[in-house]
């Protein structure tokens, strides 16, 4: 790592928006390293035998809605480099108490036929949204493409800045529909009642439809070695085991990108940043923490609901209103009793991550940033409600707090998962307002990880632009040196 080589640039953190940076870098002819703090890359997108052996757990995230769409992964090799999605039957189950689930099924059809009355309302705010996916999710690379129906998208653009529990109370009449919005709209860490947590309903229902909500064979890890095995057959190198904690430290380079969040880029880079630029990172807000639970599994869950056995993932709190009292109770400070509760069952369609005929299970809910109290019992509970005889198949747990998921992952602050608070504001002022949000006020110093737009889950956009920011200037540098 040391020597008298100044690489062009050098990325701190092996996050998947860290390598998605390097990535981009190393195609456009830069040399590249990049410097990862803990023992093995990948940051949120990593895979361990947690449990018992043989059984792969992801340790950050489960399932790739984001990763599947991004234009940005589509733009790479990432299968010949190992990486295969699989596509579960549905992306999507909501179970309700009644041993009936809602279920989000690659068709609004086939997902309104499990809504009751409310099919035809689901349709028709849904069709739109899924006809233009692609025109959405090309818009952030910031190169937008001209949309099928833009009075509609207009429209929804405009919903999707209330709040999820507006939506759902004035589109939908019952409770099937509503809850499934509901589960989806809490992904945005919001409470229900804050906009715009119905944008979350709104995008990942639609990516659902267009794109899947699929999970890479072998587990999360695979993304990230995807994209390490690419950028090492560019020449990039990967450095792990080295924590870096002043800008200085880094190998000579033209130019620094940070896979971190502001809480840390404050004491590695602070000095050579305008005071107006560190007040605005001091005052970056976090959103709520994580209470995750891994499970092994000796039989597949026992669900009241059948069909749920054909979903990846399952959304488990019932109601809309269950859900956004939980929500609301997460953003008082307080431990809802019925937590929200994101549930992936990977191993039913992935046969490598668990002994033939045993199951992994990859749960969590919200809780307070910070938060030391023990949800085990409550994601348990939550779980048998909807699968009586769960508790009966568990072999093994693997728990981790706010604590312990920072302590694998310096970027998870408090245990938000999502590199920070998502509401409006913070969504576009990702760390703060500037004509580009990922140059920071020190020339050559960017930030990349996902405290910068379009924010949390593994797509890699935020490397990516990142990126092109730091190679305008990088060739301007280049043209300046070339003699005429
Ligand atoms: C429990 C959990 C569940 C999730 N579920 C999903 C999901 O299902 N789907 C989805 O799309 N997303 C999910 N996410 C979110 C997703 O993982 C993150 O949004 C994504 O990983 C962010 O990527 P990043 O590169 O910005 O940061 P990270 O992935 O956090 O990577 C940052 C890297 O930088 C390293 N680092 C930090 N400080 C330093 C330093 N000083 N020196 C050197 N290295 C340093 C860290 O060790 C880490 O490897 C989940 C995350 C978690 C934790």
């Amino acid at each position: 790592m040391t020597g008298r080589h100044v690489y062009d640039a050098v990325v701190v953190g092996a996050g998947p928006n860290g390598l998605a940076a390097a990535v981009e870098l190393a195609r456009n002819g830069c040399s590249v390293a990049v410097i990862e703090a803990e023992s093995t890359i990948g940051g949120g997108a990593r895979s361990a035998e947690t449990t018992l052996p043989g059984f792969v757990h992801d340790l950050g995230s489960a399932i790739h809605p984001f990763g599947y769409a991004s234009p940005y992964f589509r733009s790479l090799p990432l299968e010949d480099h190992g990486l295969e999605w699989i596509h579960p039957p549905a992306p999507l189950a909501h179970p309700f108490d009644d041993g009936t689930a809602a279920m989000l099924e690659r068709s609004t059809e086939a997902t309104g036929a499990t809504l009751g009355a409310d099919a035809g309302a689901y349709r028709k705010i849904m069709d739109p949204l899924v006809e233009d996916a692609r025109a959405i999710v090309a818009t952030l690379t910031g190169s937008p493409e001209v949309p099928r129906h833009p009075l509609a998208l207009a429209t929804a653009s405009l919903h999707s800045l209330r709040s999820a529990r507006r939506i759902a109370r004035d589109t939908f009449e019952g409770e099937k529909a509503r809850g499934l919005f509901a589960g989806s709209a809490a992904h945005s860490f919001l409470p229900l009642e804050k906009r715009p947590s119905a944008l979350f309903g709104f995008v990942l229902g639609a990516l659902g439809h267009a794109f899947g909500w699929p999970l890479p064979r072998g587990g999360s890890q695979k993304i990230s070695d995807a994209l390490a095995s690419y950028l090492r057959s560019m020449g990039g190198e990967i450095f792990t085991g080295f924590r870096v904690r002043l800008v200085d430290e880094v190998p000579r380079t033209r130019t620094v990108l940070f896979d971190v969040t502001p809480r840390q880029l404050l004491p590695i880079a602070g000095d050579h940043f305008t005071e107006r630029y560190r007040r605005a990172l001091k005052r970056y807000r976090y959103g709520p923490g994580v209470f995750k639970v891994d499970f092994a599994l000796d039989s597949p869950i026992p669900w009241k609901a059948e069909e749920c056995l054909r979903a990846g993932t399952v959304h488990l709190g019932g109601t809309l209103e269950e859900i956004s009292a939980g929500e609301a109770a997460v953003a008082r400070g307080t431990h809802p009793e019925k937590p929200w509760i994101l549930l992936a069952q990977q191993s039913l369609f992935d046969g490598t991550r668990a002994p033939e005929g045993k199951h992994t299970v990859w749960t969590y809910c919200h809780v307070p940033n910070g938060s030391t109290f023990d949800m085990t019992e409550r994601i348990e509970a939550q779980i048998e409600r909807f699968a009586p005889g769960f508790r009966d198949r568990i072999l093994a747990r693997s728990i981790s707090g706010p604590a312990e998921l920072e302590r694998q992952n310096a970027n998870l602050v408090g245990g938000d998962v999502a590199g920070g608070y998502m509401d409006l504001r913070q969504l576009l002022a990702r760390p703060m307002i500037r004509p580009n949000p990922y140059s920071t006020p020190a020339e050559g110093l960017y930030i990349c990880s996902s405290s910068t737009p379009p924010g949390g889950s593994v797509h890699g956009l935020c490397g990516f632009l990142a990126a092109r920011a730091a190679l305008r200037r990088l060739e301007k540098l280049r043209r300046d040196r070339t003699p005429r």
